[in-house]
């Protein structure tokens, strides 16, 4: 199933072959992912109400596997040899959506930030859907937030389910579904059906459309399906639905920069005799 799904997208989409390459090496080391699995951490109990379930948690992995996992991605696409970049610090700084500081890791090694950013974002991916597995039973049954309840990120789609047209907020990371029953734009919480509207296809199928907010600019892609999509699909269904970015960008909507939450986490390695090189 996901090898026709990615074969599909090579085929559609052939100019976005270096990341359907990341993609497909991700959902690889996910399928197979033990180590990931053991280091699924415990959630804080102390957060604040609003904190997702990784929000300032310690994620122990396995250093010298990730050091060797984040490598081969880097290989693959930003031409480094990744030695210079540490991989470990790259999981935590792409956990926690920090562009910034993947930005700091990628200065003075010579590679595309912009890809090192990429290279981030696939790399924490088994992880974090090893996290959306594990941590499942634990997501809050209400929650109201725009950002997904377990690792901070925004939405990637809102999909309306079943009979009744449900609608759930999907993340395009840990996979994680969660319902805003009303509609409400998930950057600002504006309410106001005024400010609110739908991007659809003229005269196309109607089953996908661009809900907007002209309150703050936002934009995300809405779609009406039978059932929710798997976890490892959200982002092949993203990368498959361009057009409709490309209607909200031509029309001046945005999604934001900011991450939805700081998840403020930590990654950690063991090994090594308990040492850990700290950044100042
Ligand atoms: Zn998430
Ligand atoms: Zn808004």
């Amino acid at each position: 199933m996901i090898e026709q799904r990615l074969a599909h997208a090579r085929r559609e989409t052939p100019e976005a072959e270096a990341w359907l390459e990341l993609l497909e090496a991700a959902l690889e080391q996910s399928e197979d992912g033990a180590a990931w699995e053991a280091a699924v951490p415990t959630v804080a109990t102390d957060r604040p109400v609003k904190a997702p379930l990784l929000s300032c948690a310690h994620i122990t992995v396995d250093g010298r596997a990730a050091r060797g996992w984040v490598r081969r991605l880097l290989k693959l696409v930003a031409h480094d040899n990744g030695r210079r970049i540490d991989g470990v610090a790259l999981l935590e700084a792409a956990l926690c959506l920090d562009d910034a500081g993947i930005d700091r890791l990628t200065a003075g090694a010579g590679a595309d930030p912009q890809a090192v950013r990429v290279v981030g974002q696939m790399a924490v991916l088994p992880l974090l859907q090893a996290c959306g597995r594990g941590l499942a039973p634990e997501v809050p049954v209400t929650w109201w937030e725009g950002y997904c309840p377990l690792c901070g990120a925004w939405p990637v789609v809102a999909e309306y389910t079943g009979l009744e047209r449900k609608r759930q907020l999907r993340c395009g990371r840990c996979g994680t579904g969660w319902a805003i029953p009303l509609l409400r734009c998930v950057f600002c919480d504006e309410i106001q059906h005024d400010n609110l509207a739908y991007l659809t296809p003229e005269g196309g199928e109607q089953t996908r459309k661009v809900e907007v907010c002209n309150t703050c600019q936002g934009y995300l892609k809405a779609v009406t399906t039978v059932r929710a999509a798997a976890p490892w699909a959200i982002l092949l269904d993203d990368l498959m639905t361009v057009p409709l970015d490309v209607a909200a960008l031509e029309r001046g909507y945005r999604r934001p920069e900011r991450p939805g939450y700081a998840l403020a986490a930590r990654v950690l390695e063991d090994g090594g005799g308990g040492w850990r090189m700290w950044r100042p």
